[in-house]
C-alpha cells in the first residue's frame, strides 16, 4: 500500500463483480488511500456491487444505465449530494450483442452496431460532460479499450470497431478538457475472463494464444490493470494525456508467433 491517492475522490463505473477489470482499479486505488464511489447497472447487480464497496470502505453506490441520459444525470446529481467535486473517473464499460461477438464483422446489424457505439463509445464522452464540472485542475480520467481496435482480431467485430471510436473519442476529450488540467486515457488491456469477455467466441483460446506468445508468456491481471490505472489516475500521470497505455504483457509489439509457442 501507499499513499499515492490520499484525499483524492473516484467515481468507478462498470463493476459487475470480483472478476471485474473495475474491481482490479478500484483495489488499487483504494490501497492507496483514495475514497471511492460506484456506479452499477441494473438491480441484479446492486447486490454484488454493494458489498464489494462496502469492502473497499465506500457507502456510495449509485444506479446507472449509461444508455440513458436522465439515469447518467441521476448518478451525478446523486454524487454532488455526497462529495463537492470529484478527482477522478473510471470507466470500465462496454456491451454488444454476444450474437454478433462471433462470426463475420461483415453481417453486424445496424441496430447492434447503433447500440455497441452507445454504450461502449459514447458514454464515455457522456461522462465527461458531467465528471468535468465537478473536476479541478489535477483530474484524471481513464477508460478501457482492446488490441481489437488496431488490429483484426478472430470474434472482435463491432466491438473492434467501437474500440477504435473509443480510442479516438479519448484523443478529442484529451484536448477539450487538457485547457483545464483534466487528462483523459485508454488502458488496452490484455484478455481477462471476466463476465464480458465471456460473450466472445473462442474467447479461451484467445487467451491461450496471447500466454503462449506474448513477451511475458503469461496473460495480465485486473491486479496488472489496477496499477497501470493507479499510474494514469494518480499525479504519477501528470503529465500523461490522450494516451492508449497498452498493459498487454506487451502482446501488441510481437509480428510473429513465438518461437517456442507450442501449437494450440
Ligand atoms: P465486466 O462484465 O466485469 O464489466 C462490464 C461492465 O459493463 C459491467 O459492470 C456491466 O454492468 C457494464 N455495462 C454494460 N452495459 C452497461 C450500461 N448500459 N450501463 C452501465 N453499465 C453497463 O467485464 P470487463 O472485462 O471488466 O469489462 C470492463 C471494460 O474492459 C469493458 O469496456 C471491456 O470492453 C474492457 N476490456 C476487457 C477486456 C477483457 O479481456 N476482459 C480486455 C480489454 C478491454
Amino acid at each position: 500500500s501507499n499513499n499515492l491517492m490520499a484525499g483524492k475522490r473516484g467515481l468507478i463505473m462498470g463493476l459487475a463483480n470480483d472478476k471485474s477489470i473495475a474491481w482490479g482499479i478500484a483495489k488499487a486505488c483504494a490501497d492507496a488511500g483514495a475514497e471511492l464511489a460506484f456506479s452499477y447497472q441494473g438491480d441484479a447487480l446492486k447486490k454484488r456491487v454493494g458489498p464489494l464497496a462496502e469492502s473497499l470502505g465506500s457507502d456510495i453506490v449509485l444506479p446507472c444505465d449509461v444508455a440513458d441520459e436522465a439515469s447518467i444525470d441521476a448518478l451525478f446529481e446523486g454524487l454532488k449530494e455526497k462529495w463537492d467535486g470529484i478527482d477522478f473517473v473510471v470507466h470500465a464499460i462496454g456491451f454488444s450483442d454476444k450474437s454478433e461477438l462471433r462470426g463475420r464483422y461483415v453481417d453486424t446489424s445496424r441496430a447492434n452496431f447503433a447500440m455497441s457505439m452507445d454504450i461502449s463509445v459514447y458514454s464515455f464522452t457522456a461522462v465527461m460532460q458531467r465528471a468535468e464540472k465537478m473536476m479541478k485542475p489535477g483530474g484524471s480520467a481513464v477508460t478501457l479499450t482492446y488490441y481489437g481496435a488496431e488490429r483484426v482480431m478472430p470474434h472482435y467485430n463491432v466491438m473492434g470497431v467501437a474500440k477504435a471510436a473509443l480510442e479516438a473519442s479519448v484523443r478529442y476529450l484529451a484536448e477539450d478538457l487538457g485547457r483545464d488540467g483534466i487528462r483523459v486515457n485508454a488502458i488496452s488491456a490484455g484478455p481477462i475472463k471476466t463476465l464480458a469477455a465471456s460473450g466472445i467466441g473462442d474467447f479461451r483460446y484467445i487467451m491461450k494464444w496471447n500466454e503462449l506468445n506474448s513477451p511475458l508468456r503469461r496473460n495480465v491481471t485486473t491486479s496488472d490493470v489496477g496499477n497501470s490505472a493507479l499510474y494514469l489516475l494518480s499525479d504519477l500521470g501528470s503529465g500523461v494525456t490522450g494516451e492508449t497505455h497498452h498493459v498487454d504483457a506487451g502482446y501488441h509489439i510481437v509480428g510473429m508467433k513465438a518461437p517456442d509457442a507450442p501449437d494450440i
